[in-house]
């Protein structure tokens, strides 16, 4: 059986157990819990974050050298930014959209009174957007700052492009890391099933069948959205920037989807995302590179969804409509926030806060959304590299038309 189905089979077993548990006494589900489904699907999560950070750094030297040109690397950095913050707006756009007709927070039973949420401290993203080049790249891999570390190996992969034959004995270095990292994400990538099923089926068991019932408006708000958005918005951009084929594209990725799905992190996705976007979708290998990992760090089209119906599903639970300059303002912020937004688990809700400040709706609605907030988490992160892994394609395919297939890629397809 192919690892795809494995993964796909362990979901559906991992959506099963977990449905099982919300039926069993605490005693039981507890220590199931806590001794089985979280250590194993931890572990998982921790294989696969420990080669985050270098994949990203090595891949971006790989692919910075690759481009070659410099001004090439501009060209493909303005074309990228643009792409993720147009379609995070639409994005929002549509999430906004769609509560207002659904309108998940009107006629159900919530109890506003006991809500209170601890907030949590968000990343101010002026502070993010100004230290992107770090004063210590040591320090920016060893807390794994994303942004800084492409940063600095952006500056690297300039340097190695032009000093060429002089410093070929480094490039090597990197090219054989890079072998070494892809032998790890293969061997880690087994463990996928075992981890999936102990994640979705832990996530499904603490939400618990109460909390899902009661949000269930909320819920299929949210899923609505980001469906549409997945299957609508990235199609069209698929076959009029790309001019290529969305079925192919959807039909290549659905493994990293699987993967989003059951890690909730784009972080963690992206080793997967990037080999499959090289290796079945033909992606070049310098613009994957470049454009995945990003992404990853500052595309965030789930997590805006999200903020965007989650902030219309709180107006309404407190009876504060939003008026169309306090829409606006949602579709800036969280824009910012999805930059800001680390592809962790569960950050996108920390963001919330700041959006809900910024239209003056009270923060301790969150309450009402956190209890089923990790089963979301698993959907949008879905959506996030899918619109990583759809700017690549495009992008690439676009170059392939101007520039042609380079030795490299031919060296990849064959
Ligand atoms: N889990 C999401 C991601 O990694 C971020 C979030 O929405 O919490 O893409």
């Amino acid at each position: 059986m192919s690892l795809t189905k494995k993964i796909l089979l362990a979901l559906l077993l991992g959506i099963f157990a977990g449905i099982g548990l919300t039926f069993a006494p605490a005693e039981l589900f507890t220590p199931i819990d806590t001794y089985v489904l979280n250590p194993v699907g931890e572990i998982f999560l921790n294989l696969i974050m420990m080669i985050v950070v270098p994949i990203v750094f090595v891949s971006i030297v790989l692919g910075t050298v690759g481009l070659g040109d410099p001004s090439k690397l501009g060209r493909i950095g303005v074309q990228t930014i643009s792409f993720y913050l147009v379609t995070t707006a639409i994005a929002l756009v549509i999430g906004l959209g769609v509560g207002l007709v659904l309108e998940p927070g009107e006629g159900g039973n919530f109890s506003i009174d006991d809500a209170s949420y601890e907030e949590q401290a968000a990343p101010p993203i002026m502070d993010t957007l100004v230290q992107i080049i770090p004063e210590n790249p040591v320090e920016a891999l060893s807390t794994g700052n994303m942004l800084q570390i492409i940063a600095v190996a952006i500056f690297v992969g300039v340097a190695l492009a032009m000093l060429g034959e002089k410093t070929s004995g480094i490039r090597n270095l990197f090219e054989q890391a890079n072998d070494i990292l892809i032998f790890l994400v293969n061997a880690i990538m087994k463990t996928a099933p075992y981890g999936a099923f102990a994640l979705i089926a832990s996530a499904i068991g603490e939400a618990g069948l109460d909390a899902i019932g009661s949000m269930f408006m909320y819920m299929l708000a949210v899923i609505l959205a980001l469906v549409l958005h997945g299957v609508i918005t990235y199609s069209i951009a698929i076959k009029t920037l790309g001019k290529a084929s969305p079925l192919k594209f959807y039909k290549a990725f659905f493994p990293a989807m699987s993967v989003a799905f059951s890690t909730s992190s784009s972080s963690a996705t992206l080793p997967v995302s990037m080999k499959i976007a090289q290796e079945k979708l033909g992606v070049k290998k310098s613009i994957s590179s470049f454009v995945q990992p990003l992404g990853a760090t500052i595309n965030m089209d789930g997590t805006a969804i999200m903020q965007a119906v989650a902030t219309v599903f709180i107006a309404q639970v407190y009876a504060e409509p939003l008026g169309l300059s306090q829409m606006l303002m949602v579709v800036l912020t969280a824009t910012l926030a999805s930059i800001g937004t680390a592809g962790v688990p569960g950050v996108g809700l920390i963001m919330l806060a700041m959006v809900l400040k910024q239209v003056g709706l009270p923060v301790d609605g969150i309450a009402l959304i956190i209890g089923v907030d990790r089963l979301l988490d698993m959907i949008r992160t879905s959506l996030n590299i899918t619109g990583d892994a759809a700017c690549a394609y495009i992008i690439s395919e676009d170059d392939k038309r101007k520039n042609g297939i380079d030795e490299e890629q031919t060296e990849q397809t064959a």
